[in-house]
């Protein structure tokens, strides 16, 4: 897959990418809307900073605090 400048969730929604939340701790892969992240990251006030986005992602497997983020292909 190309590398583009993918900064913050705004990106990956304008591209069509989905978001792959990977768990830093145990691997557990989540894969999100984009469109869906950034309407729950604006009704929070959140960062939709790439990194800042990650840091405060819990995984649902293991409970850990923190992942990595990823382009996925959407298919929806
Ligand atoms: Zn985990």
């Amino acid at each position: 897959m190309a590398r583009y400048s993918l900064e913050s969730i705004n990106e990956y929604a304008r591209r069509g990418y989905a978001v792959r939340v990977t768990c830093q701790s145990c691997g557990h892969a989540v894969d999100w809307n984009a469109v869906s992240l950034m309407r729950e990251l604006h009704r929070l006030r959140a960062s939709m900073q790439i990194d800042k986005v990650g840091a405060r992602m819990r995984c649902s497997g293991c409970g850990h605090r923190g992942a990595t983020i990823t382009p996925a292909a959407a298919d929806w």
